[in-house]
């Protein structure tokens, strides 16, 4: 990843910070400056409080380029308690969906 792109994406990555909209009060994850529910502009900083559940998950056997010395790895998608989806890597964790993270 490049720099820039590392810094855009810093808030996002690590602090799980998406947005919320002023309007209907959608929470989104990521941010998309525009709410997907009402269609009106949502920049509202919204930091999510990092729980929530596995909706599903997989194990990464072939890499795309530059992960190819973290296989396998498994990779899951999180409810997040306030809604949206989000995407995470897994460590040794019991993975089955429905358990909280
Ligand atoms: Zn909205």
């Amino acid at each position: 990843m490049s720099i820039p792109r590392h810094w855009r994406l810093k808030n996002q990555r690590y602090s799980l910070v998406g947005e919320v909209c002023n309007r209907c009060g959608a929470k989104l994850f990521p941010p998309r400056d525009v709410c997907p529910e009402c269609s009106k502009p949502a920049y509202e900083p919204f930091r999510f409080s990092g729980k929530g559940r596995i909706y599903s998950y997989s194990t990464i056997y072939q890499a795309p380029t530059g992960y190819e010395e973290f296989v396998p790895y498994t990779v899951a998608m999180i409810q997040l308690d306030e809604g949206p989806l989000g995407e995470s890597p897994l460590y040794k964790r019991i993975l089955a969906e429905g358990v909280p993270v």
